[in-house]
């Protein structure tokens, strides 16, 4: 099943080209759409036979023609896995000469859930003189409390995947503080359950800036994958429904700049653009020539 969130929190059903309005159909509090989607997904068997009886009755709608929502709007916590990919350690070495380890040495890291927006949002640069890059990832949303969760039982956690950009400010301050600028985590276009996805990894992800492709990957050169990511990440702390990871970026990572539109494209998942802009209180701070880049 693909579920949206739209056009001022409403539940969603994707089917074809149409999102079908089933808000009506389980328990679903327009002021609190985070709490309903966890509730949707501890209860998601019945919940799943509801939305779908209501479809032959629901108000529907071309889905070009609504505004979708984050799909996930307010997690407890956003987890994300920095070098997951050799190509993009390579292209890092190559640009910073400053990627010594990938993810089997950094773990996992967050990022503020305050980042998060949804398709047809908006990027906002906090800075006009330091590079901003996008970075494309396939994001999962944690079904149901995860703690010490083996990866051969991973799959069982992860209630659904969708598409993810990472935006990050290049520097030399922590990747949590460059990464959870307000705006920097946009996700959707819907979310898409794990009953969907036969395997995550072999799915191809691509990116556009403007009509550039920068970034064009199957998910299979990943490191960790997402079972692994899972079990190292609730090895380390209780996860909870809703809970987001975000999986980690391949090569072709590169600068945006306002005015772009940035559009993500996974495989059997779906596509969804951002626009960019400055933030209005955007600081001209030049780049320190001396600072370590990541
Ligand atoms: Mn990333």
């Amino acid at each position: 099943m693909k579920i949206a969130v739209f056009n001022d929190n409403r539940l969603g059903v994707i089917q074809r080209d149409q999102v079908f309005d089933v808000s009506h159909s389980v328990l679903w509090d327009r002021e609190h759409v985070q709490e309903s989607l966890v509730n949707l997904m501890t209860h998601y068997d019945e919940c799943k036979a509801k939305m779908e009886a209501a479809l032959s009755s629901a108000d529907s709608y071309p889905f070009s023609e609504v505004k979708l929502q984050a799909p996930v709007p307010k997690p407890s916590k956003i987890l994300a896995a920095p070098v997951n990919y050799l190509n993009h350690q390579s292209e890092m070495q190559a640009k910073f000469n400053n990627a010594p380890f990938t993810i089997e040495k950094l773990g996992l890291f967050l990022k503020a859930p305050s980042s998060i927006i949804g398709p047809g949002e908006t990027i906002l640069l906090p800075f006009k003189d330091r590079r901003h890059d996008h970075e494309a990832e396939l994001g999962f949303v944690i079904g149901k409390e995860a703690k010490n969760v083996k990866a051969s039982d991973a799959h069982q956690y992860i209630f659904g995947y969708f598409a993810l950009m990472d935006i990050t400010v290049r520097g030399s301050e922590e990747r949590t503080w460059r990464k959870s600028y307000d705006t920097f985590t946009p996700i959707g276009p819907w979310i898409v359950t794990s009953d969907e996805i036969e395997d995550p990894h072999q799915l191809q992800m691509d990116l556009w800036v403007n009509e550039e492709l920068r970034q064009s990957t199957n998910i299979q050169a990943i490191i960790w994958d997402c079972f692994k990511c899972l079990e190292e990440a609730s090895h380390a702390m209780t996860l909870y429904p809703g809970d987001i990871i975000a999986t980690g970026t391949p090569e072709g990572v590169g600068p945006i700049t306002k005015g772009d539109q940035v559009r993500i494209q996974i495989e059997k998942i779906g596509e969804f653009s951002v626009n960019v802009d400055f933030r209005e209180d955007t600081e001209h701070k030049a780049e320190d020539k001396d600072e370590v880049k990541q």
